[in-house]
């Protein structure tokens, strides 16, 4: 008999969800699929349900769960809140998550699939950012795998496999700059949300093209990046890489430098990080390096990008700080895309946050949640205050 994976999608409606499931189509008669989860788009999850007859959904948005609950009747279990997503991720039956939810939202979740001993393909940032240290622990201690589904940390693990750590000199993450990469600084105060959602390589939710239009996107990245490989922060740098075809470096103690590369699709990271250490055949399209003709590679400017020096700074101060860095910087961004506050002044918020913050130690999931709930607080405030 053909044995399936049996699998769970959080976050099945958004970017990384659907291409998650296109890849699952393409490969189907592998998967089975256990729950699907969305916020807030029950139309779409109504539409993967007549598609994939998942053994139930959760809804984190409580109005939208009794939406669904009226608008529809399937034959499934319909879970709601944060704690039905948990539930949905902690499914025993499941052998693998995709964990795509948007910001701090994904650590609770994560860390009771953790328990469960299920395996985690991780496609939200913020969990690393804010808890790395506690669910690394965790998935040490329960032999669980967590696979990046992000192309530089997908690079990263492509380039060291068969290699020690030890050998390890320094990673060289590349970024593409994203839309305002060569916009002068006097005109950052100007740019308009349309403009920042327009980003140049790649298709994504709004959140993480904002943060990518800051660069904090990759000041995530690096904090990713230390609790994933074990690497101090002096060894983790960034360059900027308008194609996005080189993914990242490794350089190893030797002197030689190894380096993934592809079209930026996020499908390739997604169907590596389901095929680990594997391999799956598939027809993408195929990188081409005659068509693609120039690479090139810029210094970042960390006086333009200043979210990019906040995220080093809270990670090189550990504790409560990267916390506060990513709670600072999901409501300045919302605030943005409210129309509330210039672009410019997301780096200011979060420097803010962070530097009147009182310092505390973050030991449990509770500190980290507290930590995270009283920040949202006081951003608000420092927002509302530079208002007036
Ligand atoms: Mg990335």
């Amino acid at each position: 008999m053909k044995e399936f994976k049996k699998i769970s999608i959080l976050g099945s409606t958004g970017s990384i969800g659907l291409q998650s499931l296109e890849v699952i189509d393409l490969i189907n008669d592998n998967y089975k699929i256990n729950f699907l989860t969305a916020n807030t788009k029950i139309d779409l999850l109504a539409k993967q349900v007549e598609k994939y007859h998942p053994v139930g959904v959760a809804i984190s948005d409580e109005a939208s769960y009794w939406e669904f609950k009226r608008k529809y009747n399937f034959d499934c279990k319909v879970l709601c809140g944060e704690e039905g997503v948990a539930e949905a991720a902690a499914y025993s039956e499941n052998d693998i998550i995709i964990q795509a939810l948007v910001g701090f939202s994904g650590v609770k979740p994560t860390l009771e699939a953790i328990s469960n001993k299920i395996k985690i393909a991780l496609a939200n940032k913020e969990t690393l950012v804010s808890a790395g240290k506690l669910i690394t622990e965790a998935a040490k201690k329960q032999g669980v795998e967590i696979i990046a589904i992000d192309s530089e940390h997908s690079a990263i693990l492509q380039c060291i496999i068969g290699e020690k750590i030890e050998n390890i000199k320094k990673i060289v993450l590349t970024a593409s700059g994203g839309p305002f990469f060569r916009t002068p600084f006097e005109d950052f105060k100007n740019l308009s949300v349309e403009e920042a959602l327009n980003h140049p390589n790649w298709q994504m939710g709004n959140k993480i093209t904002i943060d990518s239009a800051t660069l904090m996107n990759k000041g995530f990245e690096v904090i990713e990046a230390h609790w994933l490989f074990g690497l101090k922060a002096d060894q983790i740098e960034v360059i900027i890489h308008p194609q996005s075809i080189v993914h990242s470096f490794v350089h190893f103690v030797d002197s030689s430098v190894k380096a993934q590369l592809g079209l930026p699709d996020m499908k390739i990271p997604i169907a590596y990080a389901l095929s680990y250490p594997n391999r799956i055949e598939f027809d993408f399209e195929q990188l081409d390096m005659s068509k693609i003709g120039t690479l090139e590679f810029y210094e970042p400017d960390l006086e333009k990008f200043r979210c990019l020096n906040l995220a080093y700074k809270a990670m090189n101060e550990g504790g409560d700080a990267p916390i506060v860095l990513n709670a600072a910087n999901e409501i300045a961004v919302q605030a943005f895309l409210d129309y509330q506050i210039p672009f410019d002044q997301i780096p200011l918020i979060i420097e803010l946050a962070l530097e009147n913050r009182q310092v505390q130690d973050v030991i449990s999931i509770e500190d980290i949640n507290n930590v995270d709930k009283e920040t949202r607080i006081k951003t608000k405030e420092i927002i509302k205050n530079l208002r007036n």
